[in-house]
């Protein structure tokens, strides 16, 4: 397949990742106009992005209707993260089974960033590295596919969240990360499988309870900020790869 346009990746990376952190909240409308001006792109192109955005389940586009930020059920909500405890079980013991030191190394990295993140408040970063730890034992796992399907249904939760949660932030405790490192390091495969399954057992608990009553931001500022950050992280590293979103 050919590669993407860099202007579809760009506009396509820059609403992930604005619906993600949940600068756009479910349910907000998405107006061809307002992001074809803000990405210079057709309506064509933009409704290719909206597309991708649909399959991966973040948006709701009707061609008769403006394409929304997509708001789940709570029962959808709940088979994801069944799936969602299942997948991330047996990526644990994937994990675990081809355990090397330097796995820990990162993932304590990616600890200490986040830790350090939500001392200093920022909350958009605090979500994005919590994704990011599941993400990273994701792809620890060694299976592509296996790495595919979760780095959808962790998306797919991050939205979730924004319906009927709080922040990811406060919801993926570090103390159950930093538990489920200490339990791959000393090779304890079904204990650290049993963590990863009271932890997202737990997000979900804290999920699906309570409210967020945030006001809304306006879509341009939004992209606009978001468009430039992808924007400049694109510059500063080398392209990606087909199958990183
Ligand atoms: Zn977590």
């Amino acid at each position: 397949m050919a590669r993407p346009s860099p202007r579809i990746e760009v506009a396509h990376e820059a609403l992930r990742q604005a619906i993600i952190e949940q600068a756009l909240k479910p349910g907000t409308k998405l107006p061809e106009d307002v992001i074809g001006e803000q990405f210079a792109m057709s309506r064509t192109l933009v409704r290719a992005v909206l597309a991708k955005l649909e399959a991966e389940g973040l948006v709701d586009a009707n061609p008769k209707r403006t394409a929304t930020v997509a708001q789940p059920t709570l029962a959808e909500a709940r088979d994801v993260f069944e799936v969602r405890r299942a997948l991330e079980a047996e990526a644990v013991r994937l994990v675990a089974k081809r355990w090397q030191p330097s796995f820990a190394d990162e993932l304590d990295s990616l600890l200490r960033q986040e830790d350090e993140a939500r001392a200093r408040q920022d909350e958009r970063v605090s979500i994005h590295l919590a994704g990011e730890f599941h993400l990273r034992l994701a792809q620890l796992s060694g299976n592509a596919l296996l790495e595919r399907y979760l780095r959808e249904l962790i998306t797919r939760c991050s939205l979730i969240l924004a319906v009927f949660g709080r922040p990811h932030s406060s919801d993926c405790a570090i103390e159950e990360h930093s538990a489920l490192i200490a339990a791959l390091r000393k090779g304890d495969a079904d204990g650290a499988v049993a963590i990863m399954h009271s932890h997202l057992g737990a997000v979900e608990r804290r999920a699906l309870l309570g409210g967020d009553d945030e006001k809304p931001a306006a879509l341009g500022d939004v992209l606009s900020r978001y468009a430039a950050a992808v924007t400049a992280r694109q510059t500063t590293k080398p392209p990606r790869t087909a199958n990183q979103p």
